[in-house]
């Protein structure tokens, strides 16, 4: 092995909530923690203003001060940050190494991947314009509905989960429209009936979203094409919800870590473990059912600790 190779006692991949409360646990453990940004330092809440439900935060913080909070309370504790893109991995051996932007090369005893998700969007500029203005277009009706509560949403989604945000934002909207973009639900039936059921819900089958109309500022209204009658409609809306799915960023792990049909990895039940000793997961990289900063957190914590647990056996 040659010494110019660094070695790692718990290397870190990503820098939300997961990857840092994972380097505030493991540097007070005394690991010595290295956490690599990559692209998006802070994670996805560095891309929204206003965090109300992460606890502590009476009156609520802004996703990019929180995140600065984090880091600065993981450097606190000796955590080392670093810039840097994990661009390949190779988990076959007792040492697992990591390469950062196809020209470092890292040997660590543990890794903690914390790579997190991306929301799809539809890709209509009138979408990303609002979506960049935090004026009204989210992917996270847990995170965002409550900014909605007595006024009228659209939602586009026709899966399990665009349902559950469909279910979620009935209870606190005036009125919600479902858009589905085919005849059919992707959904369970289950799910399905329940929406069908919820007297606030309208569902429109076969309709494609066109645009979202607003004042520049904030949405005022979405324009949907009605594919079977060629007929373009406006529904009044100040929020609309993007419920099409999540892609975990977990393609470099895939030759090694066992992912789910959609890319998420898969952790053994009540751990942070994957199927490789010595490399754990944290937060919405393993997580397509909570995908809350809080959750993520917990998650981080427990990396850690598993990774702490690990490293103590092989003494
Ligand atoms: C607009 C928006 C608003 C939200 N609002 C809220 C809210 O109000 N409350 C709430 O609880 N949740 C909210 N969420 C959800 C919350 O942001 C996520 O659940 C949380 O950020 C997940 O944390 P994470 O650490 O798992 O991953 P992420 O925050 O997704 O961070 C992933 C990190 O991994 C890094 N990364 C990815 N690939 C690599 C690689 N190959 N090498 C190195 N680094 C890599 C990225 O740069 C990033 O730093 C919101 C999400 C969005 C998009």
């Amino acid at each position: 092995m040659s010494d110019t190779i660094e070695k790692i006692k718990c290397l870190i991949i990503g820098s939300g909530p997961a990857g840092y409360t994972a380097a505030i646990y493991a540097a007070r453990a005394n690991m010595n923690p290295v956490l690599y940004q990559g692209m998006q330092p802070g994670g996805q809440l560095t891309t929204t203003n206003e965090v109300e439900n992460f606890p502590g935060y009476v009156d609520g913080v802004t996703g990019p001060e929180m995140m600065i909070q984090l880091q600065e309370q993981a450097k606190r504790f000796g955590a080392d940050i670093r810039d840097g893109w994990a661009t390949k991995v190779d988990f076959s051996g007792d040492i697992h190494k990591v390469w950062i932007n196809d020209s470092i090369e890292l040997h660590c005893e543990t890794v903690i991947i914390s790579t997190g998700a991306s929301a799809k969007y539809l890709g209509l500029p009138s979408e990303q314009h609002y979506l960049n203005m935090g004026g009204g277009v989210s992917a996270c009706a847990v995170c965002d509905g409550f900014f909605y509560r007595n006024q009228e949403v659209v939602i586009v989604g026709a899966g399990d989960s665009a349902c559950e945000e469909a279910h979620y934002l009935s209870k606190l909207c005036k009125k919600v429209t479902m858009l589905v973009r085919s005849e059919k639900f992707r959904a369970s039936k289950i799910m399905e009936a329940r929406v069908r059921k919820t007297e606030n819900i309208e569902i429109l089958m076969n309709h494609d979203t066109v645009e979202v109309v607003g004042d520049n500022q904030v949405v005022h209204a979405i324009k949907a094409l009605n594919k079977t009658t060629g007929e373009v409609i406006e529904i009044p809306a100040t929020g609309f919800f993007v419920a099409i799915g999540h892609k975990p960023n977990t393609d470099i792990f895939k030759d090694y870590i066992n992912l789910d049909e959609t890319g998420y990895i898969i952790n053994t039940p009540g751990t942070s473990n994957t199927n490789v000793a010595g490399v754990f997961v944290a937060g919405d990289a393993a997580d397509h059912v909570y995908r809350q900063a809080i959750t993520a957190a917990g998650t981080g914590c427990m990396a850690a600790l598993d990774a702490e647990r690990y490293l103590a056996s092989k003494e």
